[in-house]
């Protein structure tokens, strides 16, 4: 029988290539996507064959959207041997804060706290099946790192002392550290908690179920279009500065090939690591596990971020 993959947001960019290439690497994907003619369409245009994918709702940005998808996927009787939490927004022009049913903030909605309750909820699901390898993945990024080329260009994240999450995180709050809403930033400091939860889980889970959780930065695919919200100018000039000036660019194909690697291959199986690649265009481009920022390596603020995460989706 095959092994099952859950992948959100795998309607476009790096999540519908890394469902293709964990199809053709004899996985059956459960696209879990929030637009489902959306998801099939775009399953047909990249050629994933009928049987190799199931599409099932979700909208991350809606925790009981998320507690829906588990029932579903619980009903569908799959075993489930690896989570991708690969969905996000990015929304660099909105002014005003959007807002969640519950009333957060959407950008850290939909990018940490839907996928922290996800991947609370699916541990169970995980360690149901007997494969003897299981692997959760957390997409992270390189804007989640000062210390990098791509991290330096500010608004830095910085998640403060969690304040907006520990007075609720509801209106008029909208950042975590409790600031002033910057839709950028709100952006980034959502991929440090998508680290800082990764090694959390790492932390908590790992030597009890055996599960290896990993995240990675696969390039800089900038042709994806989590770029549509911006200016029309950006999304032509950002791929060819990815391209010429940073070096950081990479394909689609190519960045759905480096998940695939990092939930299927056995050399990546290494719980805790964040993966990145050193010559980020080339497809033989040897990786590497990369010391993550100094915020996210904060163990201290992982688990308070857990903590405080799950009063906020409802789980202590
Ligand atoms: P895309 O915008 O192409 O894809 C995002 C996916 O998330 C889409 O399938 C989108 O669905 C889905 N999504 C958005 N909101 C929700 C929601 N509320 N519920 C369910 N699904 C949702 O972006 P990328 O492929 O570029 O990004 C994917 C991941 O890769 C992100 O985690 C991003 O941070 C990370 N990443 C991207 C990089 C890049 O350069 N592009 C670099 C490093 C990391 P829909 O199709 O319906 O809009």
């Amino acid at each position: 029988r095959k092994s099952t993959v859950i992948v959100t947001g795998a309607s476009s960019g790096v999540g519908l290539y890394a469902a293709k290439a964990l199809a053709k690497r004899g996985w059956h994907v459960v696209m879990a996507c929030r637009n489902l003619e959306k998801a099939e369409q775009a399953a047909q245009d990249v050629g994933i064959p009928k049987d190799s994918y199931t599409i099932m709702h979700i909208d991350l940005g809606s925790l009981d959207s998320v507690r829906q998808f588990v029932n579903n996927f619980r009903a569908s009787g799959k075993s489930l041997e690896a989570l991708v939490c690969n969905a996000a927004i990015y929304m660099p022009l909105i002014k005003e804060p959007l807002r969640s049913p519950e009333g957060y903030e959407l950008t850290m909605t939909t990018n940490h706290l839907g996928h922290f309750l996800l991947c609370n909820l699916m541990l169970e699901d995980l360690q149901k099946s007997s494969a003897a390898d299981k692997r959760l993945v957390i997409l992270g990024t390189v804007t989640h790192n000062p210390d990098e080329l791509g991290g330096k260009i500010p608004p830095r994240p910085d998640l403060g002392n969690l304040e907006g999450f520990a007075q609720g995180f509801k209106p008029p709050i909208s950042m975590i550290d409790g600031k002033k809403f910057e839709p950028v930033k709100a952006y980034k400091d959502s991929k440090v908690c998508n680290v800082l939860t990764m090694r959390e889980l790492h932390r908590r889970y790992h030597e009890s179920t055996g599960i290896t959780f990993t995240s990675l930065y696969p390039g800089c695919v900038a042709e994806t279009p989590l770029f549509r919200n911006h200016y029309p100018l950006f999304q032509k000039l950002f791929p060819l500065f990815q391209k010429y000036i940073t070096g950081g660019y990479v394909s689609q194909d190519l960045a759905g090939e480096r998940v695939a690697d990092v939930v299927a291959a056995p050399e990546y199986k290494q719980s805790g690591a964040y993966w990145s690649w050193g010559n980020r265009q080339k497809k033989d481009g040897k990786s590497f596990v990369q010391k993550v920022s100094p915020q996210a390596r904060d163990d201290e603020k992982g688990d308070r971020l857990w903590e405080l995460s799950e009063k906020l989706v409802g789980l202590a």
